[in-house]
């Protein structure tokens, strides 16, 4: 999951960024809303938290600006804890969701985790479900008939993906592009590492490779390995 961090409290985006990416997220930010108005419209990000009160662009002209082009990815607005009127400006022109300043940064991880569940059509509830496998995000936790299988880094990112969209052949690129943020060097041996790591860990049918095409998650199918 890439995500895009728009704020310029640089002391509030430093204590972020290292916690967004220990939880498995890829992460872009930027502190001008200048620069994040183009970005969010090229770049293939799942969720963007956005700041209100930014140098540059304001956050409420931005979301304006970005749903008015068609931009559907889920925004999270960080408004002034008090503050309603942001809240319903924030909600009009097409948040997602909002959390009012200061928050508990747990909390803002959970309503992320959320908030990409509803984007792909997932329940909102807090375990990640796909076939006979159920991915717990906060312990990065994965377990398949009982068994728990513990992940970190890169492939809890990536089976995390695989599970948001599953049953359905996801390219090299795709994947790349949600998994890596926009300063990391990609290499395409470095995924197949990965889905290699994924299938040593919970059995070799759990991905099937599409040869030309990408990789799929079947549903259903991933029993124990052999
Ligand atoms: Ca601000």
């Amino acid at each position: 999951m890439r995500l895009l961090l728009v704020e310029d409290n640089i002391a509030l985006a430093d204590e972020l960024t290292p916690l967004l990416r220990q939880s498995g997220y890829a992460v872009d930010w930027r502190t001008d809303g200048r620069d994040a108005d183009l970005l969010a419209l090229t770049e293939p990000f799942d969720a963007i938290v956005l700041d209100l009160g930014l140098p540059g662009t304001d956050g409420l002209t931005l979301l304006q600006r970005w749903r008015s082009q068609g931009l559907s990815t889920p925004v999270l607005v960080l408004t002034a804890r008090d503050s309603w009127a942001d809240r319903i400006d924030g909600l009009r022109a097409g948040a997602d969701d909002y959390l009012g300043k200061p928050f508990h940064p747990d909390e803002l991880l959970l309503r992320l985790q959320a908030l990409l569940r509803r984007s792909h059509g997932a329940s909102p509830a807090p375990l990640l479900r796909a076939g006979n496998l159920e991915l717990d995000e906060a312990r990065q936790v994965v377990r398949r008939e009982g068994e728990e299988i513990a992940l970190t880094g890169a492939p809890f990112r990536l089976l995390r993906y695989f599970m948001l969209n599953p049953d359905r052949i996801i390219s090299r690129g795709e994947l790349e592009d949600h998994l890596y943020d926009g300063e990391r060097e990609r290499d395409s041996n470095v995924l197949e590492v990965h889905v290699n790591h994924l299938r040593r860990r919970l059995g070799k049918a759990i991905i099937e490779t599409r040869r030309g095409q990408g990789y799929r998650l079947p549903l259903g199918q991933p029993g124990p390995s052999p």
